[in-house]
């Protein structure tokens, strides 16, 4: 490893890996730098690559088309139609994401790390990054150690920070009125997930179903969040997990008189699935049973800074209602790439000179986050019966659907007017459903309108903070 490069990428999960192939196949001397040892690249934490795995097929394609990746077996484990969200009492059932894939997710990260190398980047494992250099109020490098302990400084024209949640480079960059430093923790869900070998007793499609990658919505059992039972290819195997919102689960336990965690929480309900029984830990790589966390707001507004730019979970970018990220950090880690190599070539890797990529990433994929966020935070103002009720009476199929993608609907005159012959609470929820549609279609409107340029962001960010702010005002967590 030398001392000096254009480019280094902070972080070898699937947004670090990508920006690294991206930029270097460019010819730029590229860095990338992942804490982990050869064997257990993109392994996000001790616990191991703690995720559900399941990706829709266009975010796959959209990196074969950038970049020329074509994916089959190992790594695409295995194929789904689709993702079926329950409803708390299970009679309604809402299809969205379309057909996809359960990944075999340590051999997924191999592989793009594998043609981050070929592509001409130079890899080192076991480097932990513990900081950015800034000087002059630019980002030109990083500190860490290597795997002698030895403290390095690492400099290079343009960083990426492709780090994950737990980023040690956004929340070190000098406050300022671009990247925010922090995420608040009512947007984090704290996660749990194991792969599991089980026994399917009979056949029941809503609890297990080979096919497709289910979601149990239930504020009981994972509140504010949702529990899922995802089919791996041998039948019987699941990856199984829940997540919660800290303030839903302080909520729930002090209503019910309990003292669950998110441990807890996560053994009734593998206990709770009816037609799975005997569950062995399936522990290849060591990946069998892991808990963290997941982000779930509209992702960092502003995604660059002089010299820096992140991708993937370290800007929060993850699905704010399906908490899906690996589709935006594949698409982030490309886009990365290319803006990085494009501005370090230009010689202006300013805020400025990087400013295309939030351009580029708002197009692709962000623009419908902030529209997400406020659907997601009025569902966790939900309790079951209400869940229950709006997802059989409120909404058609299609209106579910298109709210679960950011997309705004027209609600149908049929849902209303059964609404207006139902109980108070079920009108308060209406009402309140349609103002959310309103705020979401508000939202799309502010994010169709990005910043072309830096000079416009603080007046447009304000603008999507208050809105955000007044909204959670109205909504708060209420799950029993
Ligand atoms: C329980 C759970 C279930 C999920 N299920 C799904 C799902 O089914 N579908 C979906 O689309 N998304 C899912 N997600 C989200 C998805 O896993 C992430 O969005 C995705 O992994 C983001 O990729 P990334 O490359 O940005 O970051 P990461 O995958 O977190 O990779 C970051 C990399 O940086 C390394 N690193 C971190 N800190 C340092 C450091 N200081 N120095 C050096 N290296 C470091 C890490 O070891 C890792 O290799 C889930 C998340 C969780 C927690």
């Amino acid at each position: 490893m030398e001392d000096r490069y254009d480019v280094i990428v902070a972080g070898a999960g699937m947004s670090g890996s990508l920006a690294a192939a991206g930029a270097a196949k460019t010819g730029l001397k590229v860095l990338l730098l992942d804490k982990n040892n050869e064997g257990e690249v993109g392994k996000k934490t001790n616990w191991g690559w703690v995720c559900g795995d399941a990706v829709a097929s266009n975010h796959l394609d959209f990196v074969n088309k950038h970049i020329g990746i074509s994916f089959g077996k190992p790594e695409l484990d295995l194929k789904v139609d689709g993702v079926i969200a329950y409803s708390p009492d299970l009679k309604t059932k809402v299809n969205f994401d379309g057909e996809g894939y359960v990944l075999d997710r340590p051999e997924f990260e191999k592989k793009l790390r594998n043609h981050a190398v070929k592509s001409g980047a130079e890899y080192v494992p076991q480097f932990d990054v513990e900081g950015p250099i800034i000087e002059n109020n630019y980002v030109v490098g990083v500190f860490g150690k290597d795997k002698n302990m030895r403290h390095l400084e690492i400099r290079a024209k343009a960083v990426v920070d492709a780090l994950g949640v737990a980023t040690t480079l956004r929340r070190k960059l000098p406050a300022d009125q671009f990247v925010d430093r922090i995420v608040d923790v009512d947007d984090l869900e704290s996660t749990g997930r194991y792969i599991y070998d089980c026994e399917v007793t009979q056949e029941d499609l809503r609890f297990y179903d080979p096919k497709n990658a289910l979601i149990h919505l239930n504020q009981q059992v994972s509140p504010g969040g949702y529990g899922w039972v995802f089919p791996k290819s041998q039948y019987g195997r699941v990856n199984i997990g829940i997540g919660v919102q800290k303030s839903s689960l302080e909520i729930r336990n002090a209503k019910l008189g309990k003292r669950d965690s998110l441990h807890t929480l996560m053994d009734e309900y593998v206990k709770s699935i009816p037609n799975l029984k005997n569950p062995k830990l399936f522990n290849k790589d060591n990946n069998g049973k892991g808990y963290w966390s997941v982000a779930v707001r509209r992702n960092i507004e502003c995604l660059v800074f002089n010299g820096y730019l992140g991708a993937g979970d370290s800007m929060a970018m993850p699905n704010p209602i399906s908490a899906g990220g690996i589709g935006p950090a594949l698409v982030a880690g490309v886009l990365a790439g290319e803006n990085a190599a494009r501005a370090v070539h230009e010689g202006d890797v300013s805020t400025k000179g990087l400013w295309q990529y939030n351009l580029d990433f708002n197009r692709e994929y962000g623009r419908k986050m902030a529209a997400m966020e406020s659907f997601r935070v009025y569902l966790q103002s939900l309790n079951n019966d209400l869940i229950n009720y709006g997802m059989s009476k409120f909404l058609s199929r299609k209106e579910a659907e298109d709210l679960a993608y950011g997309r705004t609907t027209e609600l149908s005159v049929a849902s209303k007017v059964s609404i207006a012959l139902s109980g108070v609470s079920n009108i308060t929820a209406f009402k309140n459903l349609v103002y959310t549609v309103k705020k979401m279609k508000a939202f799309n409107e502010i994010y169709g309108n990005y910043p072309k340029t830096p000079d416009e962001f603080p007046k447009w960010k304000e603008q999507v903070s208050k809105e955000m702010e007044d909204f959670k005002e109205k909504f708060k967590p209420n799950p029993i």
